[in-house]
């Protein structure tokens, strides 16, 4: 185990013109250095959230001759020779590269999901509105650069709410370390285990959705295509720059292989379909792959701050009752950047839930429960603003005026698209039925959906040191 020093996000000391803005939005005041003078990344605090990339403004001038070529920098940055893109000052490494030379490989089986927030912003990179949904062009731009399956990280959503509906029961009836935090955001994750180990207990051991995915494709989806392991290609296309790192931890490998091989963001997906001459706006509508691709509305919720909650309590409501949920729009656990906190009742149940967006929110949160006066169940983390529709990795909003509409207009676009989901509940998506019938032993049980987690204190990582 060590300290993160990959660098995933970095800033670029001949572009940096020292402005701060980006400390000014870092959750965890890992942007160091004196105003006016270029800035440093405090690796040891970053969580790789990618919001500072979000806000800088400071970009290479082609009239500036004292700094390095654009070709250098694309070479730095891991980028697409054909990338057109201004470079900003603080940016995040690229892994496009990679996939593009796989995506050409005739021995590659290659296999990519894509998050819930990718199809409510993909279509910004193209000149379409602030949170245009295109879920069916995706899918079709995926087939046309050459994946072999088009799978969806939507379908591991409602797997996760599954294990973490029946993880909750199971803490709440039989005495188990509570609250419990959800773990599908890497960015919170890696805070809580930097800054709060001793809380770690508290996460939920479920596995992200994309990390799900990435291990059933080299087991559950080799099998489907009888394929071997070996050969598959498994790509993520995420919002998140943290994902990046999620991938790369040593334990995501209960495949018997490396999960999740290449992370891509919604913007380095975009510069694949626009490098390879892909005319977006114009594509017909494609369709996502059977069975790992298929998914509920609920799946699509985790793009939005309050969602991974809203599917969560859909589910559990079904199988705590044997009833119906009289409502699905629980708009109690909707919102914006901040916490809210509220009590449902479930039968006999009272659970008192907290969802919170933007990581510095949570402090509070986490310091009330160490001195023992929190008295909550179940607490959502999000650590970017307005969960992932405002992720480090989606198209940059240029303009700080736009961004609460792009953020709105991308939250609204995901709610629209489950209320016209066949399903709407994770436990009724069908072939993820099929999967616990026919592949997984029973809930809260597998290795492939579960792992632990570990200390990133530097006192623990080095204890010789202290
Ligand atoms: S990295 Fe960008 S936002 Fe941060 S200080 Fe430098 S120029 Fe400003
Ligand atoms: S990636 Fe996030 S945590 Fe790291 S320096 Fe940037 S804003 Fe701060």
């Amino acid at each position: 185990m060590s300290v993160n020093k990959t660098g995933i996000i970095r800033i670029d000391q001949e572009l940096c013109t020292g402005c701060r803005l980006c400390a000014g939005i870092c959750p965890v005041d890992a942007i160091e250095g004196v105003k006016g003078q270029p800035q440093t990344i405090n690796y040891e605090r970053c969580v790789l959230c990618g919001q500072c990339v979000q806000v800088c403004s400071a970009y290479a001038s082609i009239f500036d001759n004292r700094i390095s070529s654009r070709e250098q920098k694309i070479h730095e940055r891991n980028m697409l020779d054909s990338v057109k893109e201004p470079m900003f000052a603080t940016y995040f490494t690229g892994n496009a590269p990679e996939v593009k030379n796989a995506l050409a490989s005739k021995e590659l089986f290659t296999m990519v999901q894509c998050s819930p927030a990718v199809r409510v912003a993909i279509a910004e990179e193209f000149g379409m509105p602030f949170g245009s949904l295109t879920p069916g062009k995706m899918a079709a731009a995926l087939r046309k650069l050459g994946f072999t399956r088009i799978y969806d990280t939507n379908f591991a959503a409602d797997l996760t709410i599954m294990e973490e509906a029946n993880e909750l029961i199971e803490r709440v009836t039989e005495g188990g370390v509570l609250p419990m935090f959800t773990s599908c955001c890497p960015a919170w994750v890696k805070y809580l285990e930097q800054d709060y180990p001793e809380l770690i207990s508290h996460l939920s051991a479920c596995k992200s959705p994309q990390q799900m995915a990435g291990a059933l494709f080299k087991t559950y989806g080799a099998q489907v295509d009888g394929v071997d392991p070996a050969k598959v290609y498994s790509v993520s296309v995420t919002p998140c720059t943290c994902k990046k790192f999620e991938s790369e931890r040593p334990e995501m490998k209960d495949s018997g292989y490396r999960d999740v091989d290449a992370v891509i963001t919604t913007r380095e997906l975009a510069q694949l379909i626009k490098d390879a001459g892909i005319d977006f706006n114009n594509l017909t509508e494609g369709d996502f792959d059977k069975p790992l691709g298929t998914y509920t509305g609920a799946g699509t919720l985790f793009a939005a701050t309050g969602g991974v909650m809203e599917a969560a309590l859909r589910t559990a409501y079904e199988l705590l009752t044997r009833q119906s949920i009289p409502d699905l729009n629980l708009n109690f656990v909707r919102g914006g950047e901040g916490v809210r906190i509220t009590t449902v009742k479930i039968g006999e149940l009272e659970l008192k839930v907290a969802v919170v967006a933007g990581l510095k929110n949570v402090v509070p949160l986490l310091t009330a429960i160490q001195a023992g006066k929190a008295d909550f169940h179940f607490i959502e983390v999000m650590t970017c603003p307005n969960g992932c529709v405002s992720g480090g990795g989606q198209p940059k909003v240029l303009l700080a005026r736009d961004k609460n509409t792009a953020y709105a207009s991308r939250t609204c676009s995901a709610y629209r698209h489950d209320e016209n989901s066949e399903y709407r509940k994770s436990h009724d998506n069908p072939d993820m039925q099929k999967l616990y019938e026919y592949f997984l032993d029973d809930y809260n049980s597998h290795r492939l959906l579960h792992t632990k987690y570990t200390s990133r204190k530097l006192a623990d990582v080095y204890p010789r040191c202290s």
